[in-house]
């Protein structure tokens, strides 16, 4: 088989390149290595009941933003549907120690009117946190679209200065630390580690509206491959590339194992490191495998998918994610003898599909927390139903202890029925990501994330891994790199008519 650029990984990153090289007339195909396309985003269903694993809701999809105008570009957006949350939608953060609850607005300014009530001798730590992340984001291009994108790319790895140490300058309450890290959250590096740069942009997509999609994640997946398909760009799955061939030192196709593929592009959207093991050794100069291979990573976390009967009180998750975080700065840490104790996130996003009517005796609800890979690795043998009966022992009690805490912490919302459970060994198996790093590398302080060239002629990397994480984060990796393959400030323009 022959393609002009073969992607490898179908998760939103790689579609999204795949889309907008296939737009520009490039024959595509897609390469997974599972059965199902869509990677952290695909959702699964347990009894009937749809679990999205890797979306939970997005910035940036407002009017005039840049993900709608992405995905607009695309003719994505005629074939998903918008959910966006209502002004009285929210995350509440319950605070672990003081008992005090924020409700974490999804609008700048009633964030700021919400911080203000419940912290009122803090009004310049609030206002001073509100105008830093504004002003870093008005040198954002994806945020203030009149700025070109090459200086930005260029200038990206460039430190603002730490979130901790920004945080601490603000505020000594500690609730209200932990209020403004929470975004953290969302992209895995504990504040400590954070740079305030990524953090503003993380935290300001939320300051104009978060968005949900009828059918989750999803419904993402299936309209990119509507596209795909309209195209003539192939998505195979089941197809695990081993190795890229290079001949006369330029890319020439990709090796499965059962076939060789050829195409004079290859774009690699799994975790950075994943491509050391599929070329020759002297590929890279030591300096950048190096790099790749010492990437710091985000951590991972323990998932319960269950169910819950519904009720007045379990409707109102529609539109409140309810968290329970610690005060300070200790958001991303895990408590190592009680992980139950870390950062606790209850969401329903299926509540919120247009469908679920239909179905709404019981509902799914999601149970997340950070966990650190040391707590599965002992049960590190097989994979899926070859692994152990102490790993299914460790997760059942694992799960059980993080139902019972969230039963604690929010005993209007009934029972909690486990139907199945997402460990780090899980992440690690379905992400192809190191130690289950649920977000892959860290976009921190102290590290230099690779770009989307190699030094190896025609092999790209996307993916959260390289520019941003999340599906923002992810989607704008795929334009980068779509845009560096062939004209990146042509494609900038031609995306930014679609605002
Ligand atoms: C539990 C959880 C909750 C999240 N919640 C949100 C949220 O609410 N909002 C949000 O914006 N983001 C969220 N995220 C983050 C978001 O899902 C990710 O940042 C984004 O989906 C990453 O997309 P990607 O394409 O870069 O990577 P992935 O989705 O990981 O895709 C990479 C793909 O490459 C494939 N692959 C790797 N190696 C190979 C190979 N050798 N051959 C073939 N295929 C290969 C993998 O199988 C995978 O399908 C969440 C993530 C998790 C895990």
């Amino acid at each position: 088989m022959n393609a002009d650029v073969i992607v490898i990984g179908s998760g939103i990153s790689g579609l999204t390149t795949a889309a907008l090289l296939a737009k520009a007339g490039r024959k595509v195909v897609v390469l997974e290595r599972h059965g199902r396309p869509g990677g952290a985003i695909k959702r699964f269903t347990r009894q009937g009941i749809p679990f999205d694993i890797g979306f939970h809701y997005t910035g940036c999809l407002g009017d005039g933003e840049i993900l709608r105008a992405l995905w607009k570009y695309l003719d994505v957006l005629p074939r998903i549907s918008l959910l966006p949350f209502p002004s009285d939608g929210c995350d509440c953060l319950h605070m672990k120690e003081s008992g005090k609850i924020v409700r974490a607005f999804f609008d700048r300014d009633l964030l700021q009117c919400e911080l203000e009530r419940v912290f009122p001798d803090e009004l310049p730590g609030i206002k001073g946190y509100l105008q830093r992340v504004e002003e870093i984001c008005s040198t954002v291009p994806f945020y203030n679209t009149d700025l070109p994108l090459t200086p930005f790319l260029r200038g990206f790895s460039r430190p603002d200065g730490g979130l901790a140490t920004f945080l601490s300058s603000l505020t000594d309450d500690e609730d209200l630390q932990s209020a403004l890290a929470s975004p953290s959250f969302l992209y895995g590096v504990p504040p400590e580690a954070a740079s305030l740069a990524v953090h503003a942009m993380v935290a300001y997509s939320y300051f104009s509206g978060a968005y949900s999609i009828d059918g989750g994640g999803q419904a993402i997946v299936d309209a990119f491959l509507s596209v795909l398909n309209t195209t003539g760009a192939q998505v195979l799955c089941g197809r695990d590339v081993r190795s890229i061939i290079v001949k006369n030192g330029h890319v020439t196709g990709v090796d499965t194992g059962e076939e060789e593929i050829r195409a004079s592009d290859v774009v690699f959207t799994g975790h950075p490191s994943g491509v050391l093991n599929m070329v020759p050794d002297e590929i890279f100069r030591p300096a950048y495998r190096h790099r790749l291979r010492d990437l710091k990573n985000t951590g991972s976390m323990f998932v319960v998918f269950g169910a819950v009967e519904y009720s007045e009180k379990v409707r109102e998750l529609t539109w409140v994610n309810r968290y329970s975080v610690p005060g300070g700065l200790n958001i991303m840490d895990v408590n190592r003898e009680h992980p139950e104790e870390s950062t606790l996130l209850l969401t329903a996003p299926g509540l919120r599909d247009k469908d679920f009517a239909l179905s709404e005796a019981t509902s799914g609800v999601i149970l997340m927390r950070a966990a650190d890979w040391n707590e599965a690795a002992p049960f590190d043998q097989g994979r899926g139903p070859r692994r152990s009966p102490a790993y299914r022992e460790w997760k059942d009690e694992a799960a059980a202890k993080l139902i019972e805490k969230a039963e604690q912490l929010w005993d209007d919302i009934g029972k909690i029925r486990l139907l199945a459970a997402g460990t780090p060994l899980t992440f690690r198996d379905e992400l192809a990501a190191p130690m289950g790093a649920v977000y892959g590398p860290q976009h921190s302080l102290d590290q230099h994330n690779p770009g989307a060239r190699t030094r190896l002629p025609g092999l790209w990397l996307s993916g959260q891994g390289t520019l941003m994480t999340g599906v923002m984060g992810s989607s704008l990796a795929g334009l980068v790199t779509a845009g560096e393959m062939n004209d990146l400030e042509f494609l900038w323009q031609e995306v930014k008519k679609c605002l």
